[in-house]
């Protein structure tokens, strides 16, 4: 530990339990613990690694990566990758809305067709998305749709035109938390020199979302 008894070591500790600690859920948090409410699991690791829901306070409280070195990369791109490739999305045709289905993203095709009509506009869309197939039916026989419907629409549209370009990479994208066809456009466009690149970038567009949230919600 580099820091030791140096001022930065002082500061944190400082910084951390008279700022920054909530002491009535510390305490509550302690308290459940002992209880067993909370269970605590010990993962024991040959490498020095660190969680990934220590990450983002790493490097909040670190600047300019100065401990990413000692952070193996490749494992925390690895546990994004999982993750990303074992989400599940929900698949709509635009062309006839006459799919709608669900898929693992890992195990969709380089590119995505309908099984029934053969159309590559496809639109990812999340899980819980059970309305957009009748938007797309309504649209496609002129009906009237809500301003709201007619705004998912748009939102599937450009997902669907992601999809029809970058394919199972365009759905991977947008397995990210909060990562809509909008934020997807801007991590596609960017060149990636290397996989972990292209899942760093992802991460960084959910990092961007977490924090924004706050004032959305
Ligand atoms: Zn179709």
């Amino acid at each position: 530990m580099i820091f030791k008894e140096s001022p930065i070591e002082s500061e944190t500790k400082r910084e951390v339990f008279v700022e920054k600690l909530d002491l009535e859920h510390a305490k509550d948090f302690v308290r459940r613990i002992r209880e067993n409410v909370i269970s605590l699991e010990i993962v024991d690791e040959t490498e020095p690694t660190c969680s990934p829901f220590a990450l983002p306070i790493v490097d909040k409280i670190i600047p300019h990566d100065l401990l990413r070195a000692a952070i193996p990369s490749k494992s925390l791109t690895q546990i994004i990758k999982e993750r990303l490739l074992t989400t599940r999305v929900r698949l709509v045709c635009l062309y006839k809305g006459d799919w709608d289905g669900i898929r693992v993203v890992g195990e969709l095709p380089e590119t995505v067709k309908c099984p029934n009509c053969r159309s590559t506009l496809i639109a990812a869309t999340y899980l819980g998305d059970d309305g957009l197939a009748k938007i797309v039916k309504r649209r496609i026989r002129h009906q009237k749709v809500s301003n709201e419907e007619e705004q998912a629409y748009k939102r599937a549209w450009l997902s669907a035109s992601l999809m029809q370009t970058s394919g199972k990479k365009a759905a991977i994208v947008m397995s990210g938390r909060g990562v809509g066809p909008s934020t997807a456009v801007r991590v596609l466009r960017r060149l990636h020199r290397t996989e972990d690149d292209f899942y760093i970038d992802i991460l960084k567009a959910e990092r961007e979302y977490a924090r924004t949230r706050l004032f959305w919600d």
